[in-house]
């Protein structure tokens, strides 16, 4: 099983932001952010299962009208995060068009607005013009999507007003040692997908597991307790972490939001539109500078940091913008370590704007 989750930036680093984190095991993906898509091809486009928009500027959500296009003639549902006013915001797109010829399209989006305390939630069908229908509002809980394989998690910050990070966590995977499972005079059959399942499930040490399996033409059954395959039998291997950070002020709110969500992130993508020396300006515009986006991928200890979304002021500078986040990303490593991440490159696609 291919079960390493692929993240790349949809644009260059000064235009607009937007990641595409594919989930191979899955043959889906979904996106952060709906800024200029023209470099997503239909292909990738249509694996698409969920969106997640940090907030509803333009150049975090110009791109909605080329999805709704693409999806419109598709009999699915696509979901919508984002945070409060993103219901208005959709509402208000879809209502620039005309809809009387739809009335056969099966397409449907589900749009929630993640307030601080509440999820407000509609949805919209082609079908009937795309008039809102209110859905039961959920309590927020900082989980979005919880499914078999990946959870995503939300934090709100302030970019002067509510603004969504993201991270997408998979599930650890649970591998069987089949040299063990051979060692134990056991043989491989559907029981081992039950045992997982309570392995996940953390059942205790004490319940049954019955293994069944068909060997040299004869059917073979044994009952264990758990406790006794739990440890020898199933490996765990830590899913991929990726973090996803746009548009904030440099407070010690948002910091520590950001740092509780990336912890840990095998990458963490954030945006670093301003030089330090520019810091003032940053501040006024609610954003970030480089060295704070180093500062951030610091206290998070993400294992890779990637910067981008840098303001067109410094176009042709983009080095030094990746020197600034990598001095004080790198100081977490005493300055000395510039190894690749362990994570495998050809997964992670690193870009230019690695740091
Ligand atoms: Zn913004
Ligand atoms: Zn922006």
């Amino acid at each position: 099983m291919n079960s390493a989750v692929s993240a790349r930036l949809v644009n260059g680093p000064f235009g607009d932001p937007g990641l595409y984190i594919r989930l191979p095991w899955q043959g889906r993906a979904v996106v952060c952010d709906l800024g200029h898509n023209d470099a997503l091809s239909m292909t990738d486009m249509l694996r698409l299962s969920h969106v997640f928009v940090s907030h509803c500027h333009m150049d975090h959500f110009i791109g909605f009208d080329r999805l709704l296009r693409v999806f419109l003639s598709q009999h699915r549902t696509l979901r919508l995060f984002g945070p409060p006013g993103l219901l208005a915001c959709v509402a208000g797109k879809l209502q620039g068009y005309t809809w009387n010829l739809v009335d056969g399209y099966g397409f449907g989006l589900e749009v929630t607005e993640v307030g601080r305390q509440t999820m407000q939630r509609a949805r919209f069908e082609a079908a009937t013009g795309f008039r809102p229908q209110p859905l039961a509002s959920l309590p927020f809980t900082g989980t979005l999507v919880e499914e078999a394989g990946f959870c995503v998690r939300t934090v709100h910050l302030d970019h002067r007003i509510d603004c969504l990070a993201f991270a997408l966590e998979e599930e650890t995977h649970l591998n069987v040692d089949t040299a063990i499972l051979a060692e134990l005079g056991l043989g491989p059959g559907p029981w081992l997908s039950e045992l997982k399942r309570v392995v996940r499930a953390e059942r205790p040490d004490d319940f049954r597991i019955r293994a069944e399996w068909r060997q040299d033409g004869r059917q073979h059954e044994r009952t264990f307790a758990l406790g006794e395959l739990r440890e020898r039998l199933v490996k765990h291997t830590p899913g991929h972490k990726i973090a996803y950070v746009v548009d904030t002020l440099y407070s010690a709110d948002n910091a520590a939001r950001i740092a509780g969500l990336a912890h840990r992130a095998d990458v963490l993508f954030c945006e670093s539109p301003f030089l330090h020396a520019d810091h003032e300006q940053a501040t006024r515009r609610y954003h970030l500078t480089a060295r704070q986006a180093g500062l951030l991928g610091r206290a998070a200890q993400a294992k890779k940091l990637v910067v981008f979304h840098f303001s067109p002021r410094y176009s042709g500078q983009a080095e030094v913008l990746y020197r600034e986040a990598r001095e004080t990303f790198k100081a977490r490593q005493g300055g000395v370590d510039d190894r690749a991440p362990s994570a495998p490159s050809a997964v992670l696609n690193p870009s230019p704007a690695t740091v």
